[in-house]
Order: C-alpha cells, then sequence, then structure tokens
C-alpha cells in the first residue's frame, strides 16, 4: 500500500530521534487523523481513476488465476460492497451516472430500518436487501443514492419482472 512508504520513513525517523517523530509526528500529523487520511485517499482515488484501473487490469493480464482467487475472496468478505460495486458496473456500462458508494448504501438501509421499501419486510442474514433503482437503469435511472432504495429480493423481482408493485416504494431522502 502507498502508506507503507510514510510508515517506512516514520520508523527511520523515530528510530533515529529526530525531532519530526519526538515532537508527536510533525509534518505526518495528517495522516493521524483517520477522517483526513481517508478523504485524502478518496481524492487520489478519483484523480487516478484511470490509472489505477488500468493497473488494475494489468495485474489481471499478468496473474489472471490468482487475481480471480483473490478478487472472489474480497466479494465474499464485502458482500455489500459488491453489490454496489455490480450496481455501479451495470449502470456505467449504459453511461448513466454511477456514484452511489458502500457508505451511502449503508445510509439508506439504516434510514429505512433495514426494512423492504415495497413491502416493509425485514432483512435477514438468509434475505439479503438488494438495490432497487426506482427509476429502472432500462429507463435512464442511474445508481446514485436518490435513485435506489432497499428491496427485498421477491419485490425487487416483481418490479423487473413487469408491472411496477402496486404500492410505490416509500421514498426517503438519505
Ligand atoms: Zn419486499
Amino acid at each position: 500500500m502507498w502508506y507503507n512508504r510514510y510508515r517506512a520513513v516514520y520508523h527511520r525517523l523515530a528510530k533515529c530521534g529526530s525531532s519530526a517523530s519526538r515532537q508527536g509526528g510533525g509534518f505526518f500529523m495528517p495522516y493521524k487523523d483517520p477522517e483526513k487520511a481517508k478523504a485524502q485517499r478518496a481524492n487520489y482515488r478519483a484523480a487516478h481513476l484511470e490509472e489505477e484501473r488500468a493497473s488494475h487490469a494489468a495485474k489481471y493480464a499478468a496473474h489472471p488465476k490468482e487475481a480471480r482467487t483473490r478478487s472472489a475472496a474480497w466479494a465474499k468478505a464485502h458482500p455489500e460492497a459488491t453489490r454496489t460495486k455490480n450496481a455501479r458496473q451495470r449502470a456505467r456500462k449504459r453511461n448513466l451516472p454511477a456514484t452511489l458508494s458502500t457508505e451511502q448504501w449503508e445510509a439508506i438501509k439504516r434510514a429505512y430500518q433495514h426494512r423492504c421499501a415495497y413491502c416493509g419486510k425485514k432483512e435477514t442474514k438468509k434475505r439479503p436487501l438488494t438495490q432497487d433503482h426506482v427509476v429502472p437503469l432500462k429507463k435512464g435511472g442511474g445508481t446514485t443514492s436518490d435513485n435506489i432504495v432497499p428491496a427485498c429480493g421477491p419485490c425487487n423481482f416483481r418490479k423487473s419482472a413487469g408491472p411496477p408493485p402496486s404500492i410505490p416504494p416509500i421514498r426517503l431522502l438519505v
């Protein structure tokens, strides 16, 4: 990871007892604030998105088998992030806005008290909530926080299979 470099420098400084490390970090301060560090990472990623995608693709091409195993393990460990990632990908394929973050999806589910926006059923481990596009992708609705509501599998399936459910979703603005 990129921050290993900073950590290595920090430890070197700590070993030789430099003033930067003695004074509690000095120029390393921003990295001690987790929120700031998170924002910084997000900024970096946004600015280098294409490069990052290309490097991922190159790594995948070099070791496809290992990459597949690794990403399958990651997906299993991060089901919600995977759900969001796949939904964004589906929107991107159609050139639609795809900005829903995993944090936003978690916030939406919390706002709905982890219930289906159509029938109100609470989610269970066996039946996790799915992301329902209020305006379907087919009709130009993007994967964005104002177009996603939580829906149980059957409600989402019923909606995509034919006429919309008789009860419109409860809309909460998160
Ligand atoms: Zn439902």
